[in-house]
């Protein structure tokens, strides 16, 4: 996985410090910052309810409860997005390794990164961080 999806006009565009305001601090260094939140810490590590996952930074759905497992990292992990237009990826070659860093399409928030070593069907391991994430049961109508 060495290619870069297609970008595309951000739905969202916030200053820095809308972003400030609107974010928790943890939230703001994950989401704007690129920062990865420490193993086993975020809320949805061991989630297992039905629903779905929004960007947390504007809402947009990205993930299912339907494709998320148990990876073990510390990290929610999925096998693929919910919305696949609502995800891009980008090549990070930051702390010397090449990495493939997934990003919200709407705020341009990053959420984590997908490695392939995840299971089938697509083989692929979406590493969320929690923060980046806001859980919706389904339970109120939208
Ligand atoms: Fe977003």
């Amino acid at each position: 996985m060495d290619t870069d999806s297609t970008d595309t006009e951000r739905k969202l565009e916030l200053s820095d410090e809308q972003w400030r305001s609107r974010l928790t601090p943890e939230q703001y260094q994950v989401l704007r910052q690129q920062a990865t939140e420490r193993p086993f810490t975020g809320e949805y590590v061991q989630m297992k309810a039905d629903g779905s996952y929004h960007c947390a930074g504007c809402g947009a759905e990205l993930f299912s409860s339907s494709t998320k497992f148990d990876s073990g990292t510390g990290w929610p992990s999925f096998y693929e997005p919910a919305v696949a237009a609502n995800v891009e990826t980008h090549v990070d070659r930051s702390l010397g390794m090449a990495r493939t860093e997934v990003v919200c399409r709407r705020c341009g928030g990053h959420l984590g990164h997908v490695f392939d070593d995840g299971p089938q069907p697509t083989g692929l391991r979406y590493c969320i961080n929690s923060c980046a994430l806001q859980f919706d049961s389904g339970a109120d109508p939208k």
